[in-house]
């Protein structure tokens, strides 16, 4: 289930780093997928096992719904730090994550949430990704980092309605990887489920440093696509109601919030029950 892979030394800025996959990580119904307890029981351990053995763990998640169940588990420390990259507004589940959330007592500004309009494009969504996770990275210096990698913030998800691409996506996976920094990459949410096929063979080959070829092989499955392209591509006639002002805004506010942490807090050293995560670890 949970796949180790070793990365090539020849890949760019991947030098004796790791990245574990694990694309069913959140294979159950969005009301439950962020939950932390008991619903994502994969996801649990993956994020436990992390929290065990590294002292300061970075949390992102661009799911299209808010990583509420994350959050709050961790709401109150600041050895996890979660990012969530959402859709918010107008009743849209789970109706948390406004951008004043941002953890409390000694967890307080190590929660931050980065809310959206309906209708986000690649270039805004990557370009703000990038911006927000070099600063946190920058910040906070991770020493593991967990990726949920959701595909429900794809275009023509059934009920996210942001529009972006399986690239644009990827890119934000490829950006992750780069930091060179230990990573799990989760799958997520995904309700038009040949685009989670498309974006989880994607975005493998993105971690595995491999290039896909852009027409899918036929298969017994083929007749279920309605095209049969590797790529998931953004809907032209979308309108985005995310202003540049707005994301300027939130780029902005970030960098105070980020500007508030204390360095990368430091944590004792403690003995951990290696037989309890060993055969996690096969
Ligand atoms: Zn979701």
């Amino acid at each position: 289930m949970l796949k180790k892979v070793k990365l090539q030394a020849s890949a760019t800025s991947m030098t004796s780093s790791f990245v574990s996959l694990n694309s069913s990580g959140n294979f159950s119904f969005c009301e439950f997928h962020n939950n932390f307890i008991p619903f994502t029981p994969l996801n649990n351990q993956n994020l436990i096992i992390c929290y065990r053995f590294h002292p300061r763990v970075l949390y992102i998640d661009i799911d299209v719904h808010h990583g509420d169940g994350v959050e709050e588990a961790f709401f109150l420390t600041n050895r996890v730090m979660t990012v969530s990259f959402h859709q918010y507004g107008k009743d849209f589940f789970p109706g948390t994550g406004h951008h004043d959330s941002l953890g409390d007592g000694e967890g307080k500004n190590y929660a931050l949430n980065i809310p959206l309009h309906t209708g986000i494009t690649d270039t805004m969504y990557v370009d703000l990704f990038k911006n927000v996770i070099g600063q946190v990275v920058d910040k906070f210096r991770p020493d593991a980092i967990v990726l949920q990698c959701g595909a429900d913030s794809l275009n023509e998800d059934q009920l996210g309605l942001f529009n972006l691409t399986t690239r644009g996506h990827g890119e934000c996976v490829n950006f992750v990887l780069g930091l060179g920094i230990p990573l799990v990459l989760l799958g997520g949410g995904g309700y038009t489920i040949q685009n989670v096929a498309r974006c989880w063979a994607y975005e493998t080959s993105v971690a595995l440093g491999k290039t896909l070829d852009t027409k899918l092989p036929p298969n017994e499955y083929s007749h279920e696509y309605k095209t049969p392209f590797l790529h998931v591509e953004a809907n032209p006639k979308m309108e985005n109601l995310n202003s540049a002002d707005y994301i300027e805004k939130l780029k902005l506010s970030c960098y105070d919030r980020l500007k508030d942490l204390e360095g990368a807090p430091g944590v004792e050293f403690q003995d951990v029950c290696l037989f309890l995560f060993a055969k996690n670890l096969q």
